[in-house]
């Protein structure tokens, strides 16, 4: 087997033990790389170079015998919209193509002082507005199970970097699902932390009361490791949680004897492939026979919660996309007066898409309209929350799909904005509520592409998540866990 195909605990115990060095690791993963990521297209910036310095300053430390990290030497790939200091970071916008930042995110800085290998920054959805990584302003993403569909988004790079064995582990960023839906589609492991969990300093801004820094792994274990680096209180994040993080890799096998586990039943299924229906079904059934506590739940809000979101997100942004003007950052398009270089460079600088969000957030804003939609957006928000808590009441953890198809096909939606925004239909209340979430592979479609579940808890509870992610690994149908990309690995890729 080799080394890329491995998941991140192991290399951890194979670094560790020093079975293998650092920079045999990092080598393995930027090979496959240079082979594969042409075709697939997740990487916006290589950082091979700098990856490479990273592996052998860690082979040296442990060589001088040092405590090192148990991440110490396992790389990472990076969703470009988490600022990296003198590395650019893009957001896949032509606004922000030649931005540097002067300052690490508070997430970079943990997995620096880790010494984890940054292999590059991954593609997005521009300033992660969309769900299929099409929106980015370079490139699309394609999905590795199969190369005419999308990977979700707008975390689709690095939810294609970790599925196609391009990187171990992934940093995302997930508003109202971007983390899970891709994760889902892509056939990894994808966790949104509860609002606050983990510092949000340096995440570029969407919708600040809603975005999240999340991980994509390929396995439970893999993410309470990585979990347990980046968790935690930072004075730099005014919304981070204070309190005591837990190990997350302790005590990850709990017997299920009186989980009560609530399956959601989705206000409206229209568009859902009866496929998944299947699996959430099957998954419960899995979760009764091995001892848990079985009901339904409906969370009647589900369908007002994806308009709710989308007059929310869109007034955030439109909000904290006003920074970029041509002067503060990247991009200028210059122009005869202060007006015209806005217009202009705006104008050039967003794409259609994060130009229709700054619209309507600008328009659910506006003197007039301001209680019609974002207040009664608001109120929808708050309702949401609670139908949660009374839900949490009843069961300790939620069962659903975490995408109501498979990938769909490259260019599908995004002629149908409204469509495209029917895609996150199973993950944007989480998000509203702001409690963590967790996607994890569910089964194959009959079409062979991967689908997905989704796992909901009250606030903080994270383990819980990972411990029943645990439990679906071990019990249910071993489905081929790795994309075969044998036109590629065979050489035959000359018609791509
Ligand atoms: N797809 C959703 C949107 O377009 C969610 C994106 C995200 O979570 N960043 O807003």
């Amino acid at each position: 087997m080799n080394l890329y195909e491995k998941t991140a605990s192991e290399l951890s115990r194979m670094l560790q033990s020093r079975e293998v060095s650092a920079v045999e690791v990092t080598t393995s993963f930027l090979e496959r790389i240079d082979q594969v990521d042409p075709h697939l297209k997740a990487f916006i910036t290589r950082t091979a170079e700098q990856a490479l310095d990273t592996a052998g300053r860690i082979d040296y430390f442990r060589q001088q015998g040092e405590q090192l990290h148990p991440l110490a030497g396992v790389p990472v790939a990076v969703k470009d919209n988490i600022s990296t200091m003198d590395l650019r970071t893009t957001c896949a916008s032509l606004i922000l193509k030649d931005y540097i930042p002067p300052f690490d995110a508070t997430v970079i800085t943990a997995l620096k002082s880790a010494g984890m290998p940054i292999l590059g920054k991954t593609n997005l959805d521009e300033f992660a507005m969309g769900s299929s990584t099409e929106n980015s302003a370079f490139f699309p993403t394609r999905n590795p199970w199969n190369l005419d569909r999308v990977p979700g988004g707008s975390s689709g790079g690095s939810a294609v970097a970790v599925a196609a064995g391009m990187a171990p582990l992934a940093l995302g960023s997930d508003t109202g699902g971007s983390i899970r839906q891709p994760a889902s589609l892509c056939r990894v492991t994808g966790l949104r932390p509860t609002y606050g969990r983990v510092s949000r300093y340096g995440l570029v801004a969407f919708a600040s009361s809603l975005d999240q820094i999340g991980i994509i792994s390929m396995n439970a274990l893999d993410s309470a490791l990585f979990l347990n680096l980046i968790a935690g209180y930072d004075p730099l994040d005014s919304t981070s949680l204070p309190g005591e993080v837990p190990d997350y890799t302790a005590g990850l096998e709990p017997g299920l004897e009186k989980l009560r586990v609530g399956v959601i039943r989705y206000g409206s299924t229209e568009g859902f492939d009866p496929e998944v229906t299947e699996m959430v079904q099957k998954a419960a059934s899995l979760l009764e026979k091995s001892g848990a506590n079985v009901g339904e739940v409906s969370l009647p809000l589900t369908d007002y919660g994806l308009s709710a979101y989308y007059l929310i997100a869109p007034a955030e942004a439109s909000s904290n996309l006003g920074r970029y003007d041509g002067v503060r950052y990247g991009f200028c398009a210059g122009g005869d007066s202060i007006e015209e270089m806005f217009n202009r460079t705006r104008g050039k600088g967003f794409g259609p898409e994060v130009k229709r969000r700054i619209m309507i957030g600008t328009y659910a804003l506006s003197a007039g309209y301001y209680d019609a939609y974002y207040l009664k957006a608001m109120k929808v928000r708050t309702l949401v929350r609670r139908s949660y808590e009374e839900a949490f009441k009843k069961y300790d953890l939620l069962l659903g799909a975490a995408s109501p198809t498979p990938a769909f096909k490259l260019g599908e939606k995004t002629g149908d904005p409204l469509q495209m925004y029917l895609s996150d239909v199973c993950n944007i209340t989480d998000s509203l509520a702001g409690v963590p979430s967790l996607a994890l592979p569910g089964g194959a479609h009959t079409s062979g592409l991967p689908l997905g579940l989704q796992l909901t808890a009250p606030p903080l509870r994270e383990k819980l998540l990972l411990q029943m992610a645990c439990f679906f690994e071990k019990y249910s149908e071993q489905a081929p866990r790795r994309p075969v990309l044998d036109f590629i690995e065979g050489g035959s890729s000359d018609e791509l």
